[in-house]
C-alpha cells in the first residue's frame, strides 16, 4: 500500500535516514525541517501519516500535534511522534494531544514499517468515510463539525484478555478509573463467549497468554463476524517486537509493552475509543444521507430513483418465481386547483395526508413511491389479479370518500384520484415498459371521467366488480 508520509526533524539527517527506509517500501516522503513548516505542508500536501521528532527548536513536536489534531480538517491525520526521550511523562503528553504513537529513537525498522502501515490502513478508512460525509453534507444532512479529538471518551466498553493477575487487575483499575467499563477473561474461548453474547467497543489481547496463542487469537478476532471491525490492543514484552508487527499486519491497531504504565494505557485506549467513535459517526451521518437520497422528504416515501432499481429487480426476480406482480400508477384529480385555490402549503398538506392514506391501506411489503408531483406507483408483489383490482379500488375510496384534513377554512378538502394498473405476469418485461402501460391506463382513467380505477386487459374497475374480486380475495384468504 502507498501513502504520502511527512518527515517532520530539525536536524536533515534524521530526515534522510527516515526518508531512506520509508522509501525502500514506496511511500511516498515529503519533508519539513521545522514546526511551521510542518504545518504549511500538512495542510497543503495532504499527507497521510506524519512522522513527527519533539524536541525542536522554536514550536516543538507537542505543539505542531496539538495544532495539527485541534483542526477538524486534518484531525483524522495519524501522527507518529519520533524522540530520543524514553521519558513516560512526554509519552503520555504526546498522546495526549492526540499522538496515535511514540517511537524512540534508534528506531526498531520492524516496529517503524509495522506503523506505518497499519496507520496507512487506517487512514485509508478514515478518508473513504470523510468523503462519504462529504457527500452526506451536500444531500443537507446537518452534523456538527466532527473533529476525532472532541469524541467522547467515557462509558467504553472493553474486553481484556489476559491471564496475567497483577496485569489484569492493573488494567481493569486504570482503565475503570478513565470510565470505561473493562470485562476481563483469561482464555480465548471464554471471551469468544462473551463476544458472542455482548457488545464492546474495544478488545485488548495479551500475546503472553500460557496455554495459547494470542496472536491467532487476534487473527480469530479479525475473522469473527462480530468482532472484526472492533479496534485490537495488543499487550506484549519488549521481546516480542516482533510478533507485534506480525500483529499489526494482521489488523491490530495498536499496542501496550510491559511493565504497563497507568497514564500510557489511559491514552492508548483513549485514542482507540475516540477514533471508533469518530467512524461510527461518520457511517451514521452517511446512512442518513443514503436514506435521504432514496426518499421524498415532504412524504417519507420512497422517490422516483429507488422505486426504479426496487421495479427493475422485482421484475427481473418476477420472470423467474412466476408470481405476478401489479403495478399501479396513481395521479391525484386537478391538483392544480388545490394549490390554485388554497395555495401551495395547503397543496403540501394533502400530498403528506394522501401518502399517509395510502400508506395504511397496504400490506407491508408492497411498495409506495413517489414518482413525481402529485403521482405515486404502488406496487404490489405477489398478488392474483382480483387482490390487485380490490387494493387500486380501495385506495382509490380511500381516497375520494374522506375529505382530507388540512389548514383550510372548511377544515377539510374533498380530492379524488385515478389509477391505472396493469398485473405483470411473468414473461419478458421491462420496468420502463411496464411503467408505460400502467401510465397508459391512468390516461384512459382521466379521460374518461377521472376518480376511477382502470386496468390492462380489464378495464373499468366497476362497483359491481368491486363486490365480486372482494368475495373472490375472501374465498382465497380462507383457502389459505
Ligand atoms: P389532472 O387531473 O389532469 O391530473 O390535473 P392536475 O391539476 O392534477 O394535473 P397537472 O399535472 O396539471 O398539475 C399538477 C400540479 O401539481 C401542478 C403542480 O404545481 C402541483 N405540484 C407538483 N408537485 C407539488 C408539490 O410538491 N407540492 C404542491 N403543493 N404542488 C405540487
Ligand atoms: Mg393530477
Ligand atoms: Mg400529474
Amino acid at each position: 500500500m502507498s501513502a504520502r508520509v511527512l518527515i517532520v526533524d530539525d536536524i536533515l539527517p534524521n530526515v534522510k535516514l527516515l526518508e531512506a527506509k520509508l522509501a525502500c517500501e514506496y511511500y511516498e516522503i515529503i519533508t519539513a525541517t521545522s514546526g511551521q513548516e510542518a504545518l504549511e505542508k500538512v495542510a497543503t500536501e495532504n499527507p497521510d501519516i506524519v512522522l513527527l521528532d519533539v524536541m525542536m527548536p522554536g514550536m516543538d513536536g507537542f505543539e505542531v500535534c496539538s495544532r495539527i489534531k485541534s483542526n477538524p480538517e486534518t484531525a483524522h491525520i495519524p501522527v507518529v511522534m519520533v524522540t530520543a526521550l524514553t521519558d513516560i511523562e512526554d509519552k503520555v503528553r504526546g498522546l495526549e494531544v492526540g499522538a496515535d504513537d511514540f517511537l524512540s529513537k534508534p528506531i526498531n525498522d520492524t516496529a517503524l514499517m509495522a506503523r506505518v502501515r497499519s496507520l496507512a490502513r487506517l487512514k485509508m478508512a478514515l478518508d473513504e468515510w470523510r468523503l462519504r460525509e462529504h457527500a452526506a453534507n451536500q444531500f443537507g444532512v446537518v452534523t456538527e463539525k466532527t473533529n476525532l479529538m472532541q469524541e467522547p471518551i467515557e462509558g467504553a466498553r472493553i474486553l481484556l484478555i489476559e491471564d496475567k493477575e497483577y496485569d489484569k487487575d492493573k488494567i481493569v483499575d486504570a482503565l475503570s478509573s478513565d470510565l470505561s467499563i473493562v470485562m476481563a477473561a483469561s482464555d480465548g474461548v471464554t471471551a469468544m463467549g462473551m463476544v458472542a453474547s455482548q457488545e464492546f467497543d474495544i478488545l485488548m489481547v495479551s500475546l503472553n497468554l500460557k496455554n495459547e496463542d494470542g496472536l491467532r487469537l487476534c487473527s480469530h478476532l479479525r475473522s469473527n463476524e462480530k468482532t472484526r471491525s472492533l479496534p485490537i490492543v495488543m499487550i506484549a514484552d519488549d521481546k516480542d517486537m516482533s510478533r507485534v508487527a506480525h500483529g499489526m499486519e494482521i489488523g491490530a491497531y495498536d499496542y501496550i509493552m510491559r511493565p504497563l504504565e497507568k497514564s500510557e494505557l489511559i491514552a492508548r485506549v483513549r485514542t482507540q475509543i475516540r477514533r471508533k467513535r469518530f467512524q461510527e459517526r461518520l457511517r451514521s451521518s452517511y446512512e442518513i444521507s443514503l436514506s435521504m437520497a432514496l426518499t421524498d422528504s415532504l412524504t417519507g416515501l420512497y422517490n422516483r430513483r429507488y422505486l426504479e432499481v426496487h421495479l427493475g429487480k422485482l421484475i427481473e426476480n418476477n420472470n423467474q418465481s412466476k408470481k405476478a406482480l401489479a403495478v399501479l400508477i396513481m395521479d391525484i384529480d386537478h391538483f392544480k386547483n388545490v394549490n390554485d385555490t388554497y395555495g401551495h402549503n395547503v397543496g403540501d398538506e394533502v400530498l403528506k395526508v394522501f401518502a399517509e392514506r395510502l400508506k395504511n391501506s397496504v400490506r407491508s411489503f408492497d411498495l409506495i413511491a413517489r414518482y413525481g408531483g402529485e403521482e405515486f406507483v404502488v406496487i404490489l408483489p405477489d398478488v392474483s389479479s382480483e387482490r390487485a383490482y380490490m387494493v387500486a379500488e380501495r385506495l382509490r375510496r380511500s381516497i375520494g370518500d374522506t375529505p382530507i384534513n388540512c389548514s383550510v377554512e372548511e377544515g377539510s378538502i374533498s380530492i379524488t384520484t385515478s389509477i391505472g394498473g396493469m398485473i405483470v405476469e411473468s414473461g419478458i418485461h421491462n420496468m420502463e415498459q411496464v411503467l408505460e402501460r400502467a401510465d397508459k391506463c391512468l390516461y384512459e382513467a382521466k379521460n374518461t371521467g377521472r376518480n376511477r380505477t382502470i386496468f390492462e386487459n380489464k378495464g373499468l374497475i366497476t362497483d359491481e366488480d368491486y363486490k365480486e374480486v372482494q368475495r373472490a380475495v375472501y374465498m382465497e384468504d380462507q383457502q389459505e
